[in-house]
This record gives C-alpha cells, sequence and structure tokens, in this order.
C-alpha cells in the first residue's frame, strides 16, 4: 500500500497567515486535514499527518516524519495570502535547484483540487527555499488551497 503523510502548516504559536475575520492559516489548515483524516480512512493507502492539533512543529521535524515513515509521497497544506484582494486559486510549490525535478505528482493534485473546488489553476511553482520540500526524499508538494487574504465569492 502506498504510504502518504499529509503536512498541515503552521500551528501552536505560529498561526500562519492571518485572513479576513482574524481566521488563521493553522487553523484553516486543520480543519482540512481532519476532514481528509477521515475521507482518507477508507482508501487504500496509508496516511501519516505531522500534526491533527494545534502544535508547534519545526520544519526539519516535518521532513523527518515523512522521511522516518517511508512515505511514497508528502503533501504539505497551507493557505496563501495576497495584499492584491483579487487573487484567487490553488498553486502547488515543488523542490528544485535548478535541474527541475519534475513531479506528475504536483501537477496533477493542483489540476484536481482546481477541478474539484472550481477554482483557478495557478500552476506548479519551483523554489529551493521550501525546508519541508528540501529535506524530504520521496516525491513532495507544497500546496497552497486559495487566498486567505480574499473571500471566495
Ligand atoms: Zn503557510
Amino acid at each position: 500500500m502506498k504510504r502518504l503523510v499529509i503536512d498541515l502548516g503552521h500551528g501552536g504559536n505560529d498561526s500562519g497567515a492571518v485572513g479576513q475575520n482574524k481566521t488563521h492559516e493553522a487553523d484553516v489548515v486543520l480543519a482540512i486535514g481532519k476532514e481528509l483524516n477521515e475521507l482518507l480512512k477508507n482508501c487504500e493507502i496509508e496516511v501519516k499527518f505531522t500534526r491533527l492539533e494545534n502544535k508547534y512543529l519545526s520544519l526539519s521535524e516535518r521532513a523527518r516524519i515523512a522521511n522516518d515513515f517511508k512515505a511514497d509521497y508528502f503533501l504539505s497544506i497551507h493557505i496563501n495570502s495576497a495584499s492584491d484582494k483579487s487573487v484567487r486559486g490553488v498553486e502547488i510549490w515543488q523542490y528544485s535547484n535548478g535541474n527541475t525535478k519534475m513531479n506528475n505528482f504536483s501537477k496533477r493534485v493542483c489540476e484536481d483540487i482546481s477541478k474539484i473546488f472550481n477554482s483557478r489553476n495557478r500552476g506548479v511553482k519551483y523554489s529551493k527555499a521550501l525546508s519541508v520540500l528540501k529535506n524530504t526524499t520521496m516525491p513532495a508538494s507544497l500546496i497552497e488551497v486559495d487566498f486567505i487574504s480574499n473571500n471566495r465569492s
């Protein structure tokens, strides 16, 4: 059975981005994680969450959990924020040090989430700065599900 680690960004004294009505990114991704935990129970996949409560974890701990679990895939869930109130949509980040290490995992997750939630597909982006992507040993992606700073409507 394939193994997936789902990392819920931020937590504890790290609230992440703060949206309208003082919504905290850490709480939104925790709510998404709790729902995914229920939904994935009936799937043929072994899932481990880096947290399912409101607690702080360092970035290196998050990567270590995935590596120790020998995950086949790693997905870190975040919510975007922007000062431009008109931006919307889902984007996904993948590690690249220049030699693009494209994995279909990022592309497919981004396309699927965009379709399911009928939100704009902002595509796959590359970074060599994101610690959880750099320090995990399996195909790893960081998804920014939508913008906490902006209303959907
Ligand atoms: Zn975040």
